[in-house]
């Protein structure tokens, strides 16, 4: 239970630092940013017994988008894909699954009707799989973020890889599905990694709204401060960590607002390239950690 409870509260800290935040000065990017997991029976235990049934999120969890909010399912194999029109924007979650936090997030999307980006810390769903599958089973995309959320900017390319690798393969076992999406970790990157993620296949999210759920705010001034960032751009995607009690508050409130204000919320769904991987796009190249 110790161990349980460091867990957490590493997870927890790590969020409130941001993953879209530039990590603190001084933090060594080679270091592991979990202190040792918890003993993974008894978090599998506590997993399945806290978990409700099933039947107690219905029966629409695999059903398509729907209702006035959702908008187009967008079938994407690169980033190059993701192209959004006027008032249309993607929904993202980083660093789950946490039980009961994850949840109370799908309930809300089930709620709206829409369909959202999961992007998963590999720890974490190992050590929660049952609420990583209930997020592919409800319908959402599933990505990884590496095995523990490093900074792999520093890393070195074959580190690098590792740890992504093992995160993806992680998510894979516990969610049950083909993990089609990738975000570095405090948007922490390289070149050259971002070119390597994207020629084994994964599609990289980018961030162009950053929700700022890390920061102790009410849920109004999160949805505020987010809806001021969506009405300035008119379109993108939106960070979120389904990690926290307030985001999953706040989310009745974004996505009421993106209703009144006539957006549409775009599912992103993984598909396989047909090019040869050398041809897959590398996006921007871009080289260094973003301040969101
Ligand atoms: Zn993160």
């Amino acid at each position: 239970m110790v161990s349980r409870l460091a867990f957490v509260c590493v997870m927890s800290s790590l969020a409130m630092a941001g993953c879209a935040s530039k990590p603190p000065s001084g933090l060594d990017a080679t270091r592991t940013a979990y202190v040792p997991v918890a003993d993974k029976q008894s978090l599998l235990g506590r997993d399945q017994a806290g978990e409700p049934p099933f039947s107690a999120f219905g029966n629409s969890k695999r059903g398509r988008s729907s209702g006035p909010l959702a908008g187009r399912t967008l079938k994407v194999s690169s980033i190059s894909g993701i192209r959004l029109r006027d008032k249309e924007v993607i929904l993202t979650f980083d660093d789950g699954p946490m039980p009961g936090k994850t949840d109370n997030v799908l309930e809300v999307l089930d709620r709206y009707g829409v369909k959202a980006t999961f992007l998963m810390v590999g720890q974490m769903a190992s050590s929660y799989p049952a609420v990583a599958a209930r997020v592919a089973d409800h319908g959402h995309s599933i990505g990884g973020h590496t095995y523990n959320h490093s900074n792999l900017a520093n890393a070195g390319n074959t580190r690098a890889l590792n740890d992504i690798a093992t995160g993806n393969s992680a998510v894979a076992r516990a969610s049950g599905t083909h993990v089609g999406f990738f975000r570095f970790p405090y948007l922490a990157q390289t070149g050259a990694l971002r070119s390597a993620v994207a020629n084994r296949g994964q599609v990289i999210l980018d961030v162009d709204i950053d929700s700022k759920d890390y920061f102790t705010s009410t849920p109004a001034t999160i949805a505020a401060r987010t809806m001021d960032r969506v009405r300035a751009r008119r379109k993108g995607i939106i960070l979120m960590h389904d990690i926290h009690t307030r985001t999953a508050a706040m989310l009745p409130l974004l996505l009421s607002q993106l209703k009144a204000g006539g957006y549409k919320v775009v599912a992103l769904q993984y598909r396989r390239s047909r090019m040869p991987e050398a041809l897959v796009s590398a996006g921007t190249g871009e080289t260094g950690s973003r301040q969101m």
